[in-house]
């Protein structure tokens, strides 16, 4: 079991320059993209307003969308408000959320995030990336979700999809998220950004799977460096 793991991390090596049929056939990867998942466009975390996908997001780090669905829909009944998780009780919270892992830090974040707002923002949630990254526990990939599904603007969102994927392709050589969604801004047309993010993800959870990447069926494999090197 265990060399087998290694094995697969071994595959996934580091390389140091990007892989050009990636990057010069990068339409016909955004095309395979938009014919196979017309659909997913949007984050498949339920949420009725911006503060609610925030939250969300925040929980689904180190998780699964799946499982943050599952815990939401009553922790949104109990903290209606930016109001209600400012003045929650840590404790009370770490327990409401439990199930999503991390809950410490996750419960910390959430609540110094809710104060964030409220002091800072007179409750309203920010709209600009520069303002949801100075919120307490909140990074680019969070703040990005929040931006393309609320506020309907182009962003890469780099989950462990995206990050696994575009290396996997070649399209980056980087780990660092940050690092990957600006190679990734200087080689997707900024008007695929969003449903480039969501499509990737959502080939991530069917086809170009973190443990076994199922190559021999995947439309991408002639523009794939993994796919070239593996097959
Ligand atoms: Fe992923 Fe394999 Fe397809 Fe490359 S060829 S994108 S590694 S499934």
């Amino acid at each position: 079991m265990k060399n087998k793991k290694s094995a697969i991390q071994k595959r996934d090596h580091i390389h140091t320059v990007i892989f050009e049929p990636a990057v010069s056939n990068i339409g016909k990867i955004i095309k395979f993209l938009n014919l196979e998942y017309p659909d997913d466009t949007h984050t498949s975390l339920k949420n009725r307003n911006a503060f609610q996908l925030l939250v969300a997001t925040i929980l689904s780090a180190q998780s699964t969308d799946k499982l943050v669905n599952k815990v939401t829909p009553q922790l949104f009944k109990k903290y209606r408000t930016v109001e209600d998780f400012a003045g929650a009780d840590l404790m009370e919270l770490q327990q409401d959320i439990k199930s999503t892992g991390f809950f410490r830090n996750k419960a910390r974040n959430i609540i110094n995030c809710a104060k964030d707002i409220t002091g800072r923002f007179d409750g309203k949630m920010p709209d600009n990336i520069e303002d949801l990254t100075s919120l307490h526990g909140v990074g680019r990939k969070t703040a990005n979700v929040v931006l393309v599904n609320v506020f309907d603007r182009q962003a890469i969102i780099v989950d462990t999809h995206v990050k696994r994927i575009s290396n996997r392709l070649g399209l980056t050589v980087n780990r660092d998220p940050v690092k990957i969604e600006f190679d990734l801004m200087k080689i997707i047309p900024e008007k695929n950004w969003s449903d480039f993010s969501h499509r990737l993800i959502a080939f991530g959870r069917s086809i170009c799977l973190a443990k076994k990447p199922r190559c021999s069926i995947c439309g991408l494999l002639k523009y794939c460096r993994y796919g070239q090197e593996n097959t």
